[in-house]
């Protein structure tokens, strides 16, 4: 996935959730992040600060926190955590790996100015 298509798609839907509110600025946009989806948060902020210009959301700041990548062994069955650059089971060694979590990709919360006051808008899906 490239982080321009990914921040288009973000920014249109931080924005449209924020008229919703009647929000007149949204000052942060917090991210949960699977490792596996390999999305660098850093760009979606430079693509953010581009695309964002004369809206909204012009201004606003990316936070990111990273899920962890879980996995079962296919051979030992054990469940456990892995980085995305050692793809093998922790336990055996495995390459035989079910992955349980680690592709998500949602906008855990959002931070907007609503008529002076601040609204924070909280765990809207992404996919
Ligand atoms: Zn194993």
């Amino acid at each position: 996935m490239h982080e321009l298509s990914i921040t288009k798609h973000l920014l249109d839907y931080c924005i449209k959730k924020a008229e919703e509110q009647h929000a007149y600025r949204i000052q942060t946009i917090r991210l949960s992040i699977g490792q596996l989806k390999g999305i660098v948060p850093e760009c979606i902020q430079v693509y953010l600060d581009m695309l964002s210009e004369d809206t909204i959301a012009e201004g606003a700041k990316i936070e990111a926190e990273f899920l962890p990548v879980r996995i079962r062994c296919r051979d030992c069955n054990q469940e456990g955590e892995i980085t995305p650059h050692h793809l093998a089971c922790p336990y055996c060694n495995s390459l035989r790996l079910q992955i349980l979590s680690g592709k998500e990709f949602y906008i855990k919360s959002m931070e907007v100015d609503i008529d002076g006051n601040n609204g924070t808008a909280s765990d809207h899906g992404l996919e």
